[in-house]
């Protein structure tokens, strides 16, 4: 374990969590409106889509901030999911739910990009709902 100061990174988490839970500006975009003109329904339907992504976005990021809070419940913040090294605390300053160190990250991040990666795809699973 690290000694870190993980009460202050836990007030980091609380607010970005609160901010993810008080975002409500991209819902009402999801709306569908009724009365629309033709003319702007195609500008609608992009504005929607990209509501959309933002919300799932929005949503990840409000999980990987729980999911980060769990740890730190379980004294485990800090620690990389993935070799169970500490991850420096520079990272966490500037991702606070960071749940790798960066060359875990680096090379989940490359096995997503080659579709290699299959233990997390209910992203994949959500959009292909959609
Ligand atoms: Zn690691």
């Amino acid at each position: 374990m690290t000694n870190i100061d993980v009460d202050s990174f836990r007030q980091l988490l609380e607010a970005k969590k609160n901010e993810l839970l008080s975002g409500t500006s991209d819902r009402d975009e999801i709306l569908i409106q009724n009365a629309a003109e033709d003319f702007d329904r195609l500008q609608q339907q992009l504005n929607r889509e990209v509501a959309i992504r933002n919300l799932d976005r929005e949503s990840k990021l409000l999980k990987e901030v729980q999911a980060a809070m769990t740890r730190m419940d379980e004294d485990a913040f800090g620690v990389c999911l993935r070799c169970e090294e500490s991850i420096p605390e520079k990272r966490l300053k500037a991702l606070p739910w960071a749940a790798y160190c960066v060359s875990c990250q680096e090379t989940i991040d490359r096995q997503r990009a080659a579709g290699e990666v299959v233990e997390d795809d209910s992203e994949a699973f959500e959009l292909a709902a959609a």
